[in-house]
């Protein structure tokens, strides 16, 4: 199979798109043509986990991997979570009420990334292999996609790879910090620069820009704009199907809602994907917090950029611009002449407003709703008390959007993260005594009490000087020096 740029341009191998991150044009890289699954779907029905993943992935990696290869990178993927379901489909109930939720939190850093990025990163590895060349991540985190891209790298355990994380200085959980620093070594390092959130994301764009820097240190992102991530996050929207289908006693083909909690897009951009292939899937419904780009886009047609980031007790989900919108674009029009032009227009004004008609089309698929801080916690609230069930503050804006959208298809909820890394949005949802109850409740992930107790590595610091611009260039030579001119 060949995969192209939303913005169109010549087509490139499985091997390319993954190890570009973005096209050269800007786009980001889709298949070129879509399997179609219709035929697969009850043969499917009965594969484990581990067996539907490779039967997806296949179908994208074509003869790039051999069969052996391939199963040692889904093997190796999964082995590490901690239900042997990978992603368990479990019924809340209250009276004569069901809801469906799809945990997706059982991998090794309690959140739903590890399903990405430990595909990606293992395929990586692989053909960095067998290409003998480096590959350098540069990652930069305000709180769940470092952890899990570091452990991915780590457990990949590959002389090709290395990985430097990134983080604001006292601005993550403890347990995020320490998923990060217990991990470290010579190929994973951990860096904290004295700055907010996304300070790092200049130095880090002049590095990558630099062609023939990045080009010798083999620099790659492994951020959801890359293929990998919405191509290994397919597996388990197709799981998820088929299990909703076991407990509602349905049948293949009947259409079913999904709830996803969105940030930058890229489970959305999955979820559509399945959707294209032919998943029944009736509606996407997306949830936010007060970072509603999506929200607005859905709702008015309005891809306007705000004018700053909200801090929010939802963080991972906070963006401003998300940029699987642009996936998703090409998916609604399958134009990329016409994707590339409204990308155009979004890079120039940092505004697009879709035209009528395909706001209508966008409608037909997608619902979405707000949940604000305010929300999120009382949702968080009614989740315990009417089901004893915790989600994290993630999951809980996807709650909140199911219960303040409707439509009249079965739902399944994605719940992408254990409350365990949040304690303090859920100490400001329900109190400090909730918390330690949970702490101390056997649904506390053991490995996470260790993770509290283990030896930790000091990150190296990245200071701050006078004034942003002079840290920004100060930090992008530390960085420089790292790598090794
Ligand atoms: C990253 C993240 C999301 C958002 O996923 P996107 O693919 O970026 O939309 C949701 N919940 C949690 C817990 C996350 O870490």
């Amino acid at each position: 199979m060949r995969f192209c740029s939303t913005r169109g341009g010549p087509g490139v191998s499985f091997e390319e798109a993954i190890c570009r991150g973005y096209a050269e044009d800007g786009g980001l890289y889709v298949p070129e043509e879509l399997p179609s699954v219709s035929l697969g779907l009850a043969a499917w029905r009965r594969l484990s986990f581990g067996e539907l993943a490779l039967e997806l992935l296949r179908l994208f990696v074509g003869e790039e991997l051999s069969a052996s290869e391939l199963q040692e990178v889904v093997h190796g993927s999964y082995r590490d979570f901690s239900d042997p379901r990978i992603v368990p489909v479990v019924p809340l109930k209250k009276e004569n009420a069901a809801l469906l939720v799809a945990e997706l939190f059982h991998g090794p850093t309690f959140c739903f990334k590890d399903l990405g990025q430990q595909l990606l990163v293992r395929l990586l590895a692989r053909f960095a292999q067998r290409s003998k060349s480096r590959r350098t991540f540069l990652v930069s985190t305000t709180g769940d996609t470092g952890p899990a891209a570091m452990r991915a790298v780590a457990d990949a355990a590959s002389p090709y790879l290395q990985i430097i994380v990134f983080y604001p200085k006292g601005q993550i959980s403890e347990l995020q910090r320490r998923q990060m620093t217990t991990v470290s070594g010579p190929n994973a390092r951990v860096v904290t620069f004295e700055g907010g959130g996304d300070d790092m994301d200049l130095p880090l764009k002049r590095i990558s820009a630099d062609q023939d820097f990045a080009k010798k240190h083999g620099i790659c992102g492994i951020n959801s704009y890359n293929l990998g991530r919405p191509l290994a996050q397919l597996p388990h929207f197709f799981w998820a199907y088929f299990r909703a289908l076991d407990l509602l006693e349905a049948s293949e083909g009947t259409e079913l809602d999904f709830v996803i909690p969105a940030g930058a897009l890229g489970n959305t951009a999955a979820a559509l994907i399945a959707r294209q292939m032919g998943l029944p899937i009736r509606r996407l419904i997306t949830g936010v917090n007060q970072n509603d780009i999506t929200h607005r886009t859905v709702t008015t047609g309005e891809f306007h950029r705000s004018e700053s980031m909200v801090k929010t007790l939802s963080d991972a989900i906070n963006i401003q611009v998300p940029y699987n919108m642009e996936r998703i674009f090409y998916y609604l029009t399958g134009q990329s002449a016409l994707v590339k032009a409204w990308m155009a227009e979004m890079d120039a004004s940092g505004r697009l407003t879709l035209p009528s008609d395909w706001l209508q089309k966008m409608q037909q698929i997608f619902l979405s709703a707000r949940i604000d801080d305010e929300l999120m916690c009382s949702t968080m609230r009614r989740c315990l008390e009417d089901f004893g069930y915790l989600p994290c503050p993630h999951s809980a804006v996807a709650l909140g959007a199911s219960w303040a959208t409707e439509s009249d298809a079965a739902r399944v909820v994605f719940a992408t993260a254990s409350p365990c890394k949040f304690q303090e949005s859920v100490t400001t949802a329900l109190g400090a005594e909730a918390w330690q109850r949970f702490q101390e409740s056997p649904s506390f992930p053991s490995s996470a009490r260790m993770l509290l107790e283990a030896k930790e590595t000091a990150p190296d610091v990245f200071e701050a000087e006078a004034t942003l611009c002079e840290s920004q260039r100060k930090w992008e030579m530390n960085l420089r020096k790292m790598l090794g001119e």
